[in-house]
């Protein structure tokens, strides 16, 4: 049993965003106009949150990963990764963080089932961590990223978005993290959003193969090919380091033939891609007495309408990417 689309890909991963808020102004993400916070009340509850995920377990999701916004930001956050821990079926629970409130969280979090963790960390600098974040507060993420390891979570795997002039010279120091440390430190293409650095998307973008290409020049290592088990990021190793060096890139590669994920929108929507255009409401079923079966049917229907692929090109750029960026709350 399980759920496969109408591709026969095998769908079992579901990412919940449990928040629009976010404690950081990061300079790609924010969009220009502001951060439009959603009231209490149109964001799911935690409540009609497991009801969801018992739901999409039922049917062959069995891996979940909670993002936001910032999902460290939302109160009870520990209590309802208990809760999700508790279900049955469920065998991967991963949560993405910006690590500002992980080195006290760390502990709890493991403690409540979270195994894996995906930290964003775009510089190692604290002057520049205060440009593109807003805030002086990279000595706290580099916390968060020890105590996360002091747990014995595993993978930690470190996000950066690579941008031309802002945090392009890092790209070999951060790669450097893994030499001694088990992490994955993985580099991400900038995709556009309606932020203050997509006002200058064209000269911040850098494709992928351009750090790739760094990385190679640095220590000669080979870039292994993309497969199924890697997800969306191609991987490599320095020459000796524990940890791993990834690539993400969702502007030059697509990895649509393998994708497995369905999204679920922190106001009650399920994406079957992060650049559709479609939605699928399930919070007004929720909240008008939808049983289990119910669920399971509105779950059934997304991946049915999973589309194949996406064909973005230049144009459509900068449209799907700020749905994408609803899409993970940014
Ligand atoms: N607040 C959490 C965090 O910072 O990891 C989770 C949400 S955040 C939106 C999820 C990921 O999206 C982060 O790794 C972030 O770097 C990435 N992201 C945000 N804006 C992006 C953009 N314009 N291009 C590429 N990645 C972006």
């Amino acid at each position: 049993m399980g759920l496969v689309d109408s591709c026969g890909r095998k769908i079992d991963y579901l990412r919940i965003s449990i928040t629009d808020h976010c404690n950081l102004k990061c300079y790609y993400c924010t969009p220009f106009s502001g951060r439009s916070h959603l009231k209490r009340s149109e964001i799911l509850s935690y409540e009609e949150l497991l009801k969801v995920v018992a739901a999409a377990v039922d049917i062959g999701i069995t891996k979940v990963r909670i993002t936001g916004g910032e999902p460290l930001v939302r109160k009870g956050l520990v209590q309802f990764c208990r809760m999700l821990s508790d279900i049955n079926g469920l065998k991967s629970l991963s949560l993405t963080t910006n690590g500002i409130y992980l080195e006290d969280m760390a502990e709890p979090l493991f403690k409540a089932g979270i195994r894996r963790i995906n930290i964003s960390l775009d510089t190692l600098k604290p002057e520049r961590f205060e440009k593109i974040s807003g805030y002086n507060w990279l000595s706290r993420v580099l916390a968060g990223i020890k105590s996360a390891e002091q747990t014995g979570m595993q993978p930690i795997k470190i996000n950066t978005v690579v941008m031309r002039g802002i945090n392009d010279d890092e790209i070999e120091d951060l790669a450097r993290l893994t030499l001694d440390k088990p992490y994955h430190v993985r580099f991400i293409e900038l995709m556009p959003t309606d932020s203050p650095a997509c006002g200058n998307y064209e000269s911040l973008f850098i494709p992928v193969e351009e750090f790739m290409k760094k990385i190679n020049q640095m220590d000669r290592v080979q870039i292994e090919p993309a497969t199924d088990s890697f997800g969306p990021a191609r991987l490599c190793r320095l020459p000796g380091a524990l940890g791993k060096v990834g690539f993400i890139a969702p502007i030059s590669w697509h990895f649509c033939g393998s994708c497995n994920r369905l999204r679920l929108t922190a106001d009650g929507k399920i994406k079957t891609c992060l650049f559709s255009r479609e939605e699928i409401d399930i919070k007004t079923p929720l909240r008008t007495g939808a049983t289990q079966n119910d669920i399971i049917s509105i779950f059934k229907q997304a991946v049915a309408e999973k589309p194949s692929g996406h064909h973005l090109n230049a144009k459509d750029h900068q449209n799907a990417c700020q749905r994408a960026m609803r899409a993970i709350g940014g």
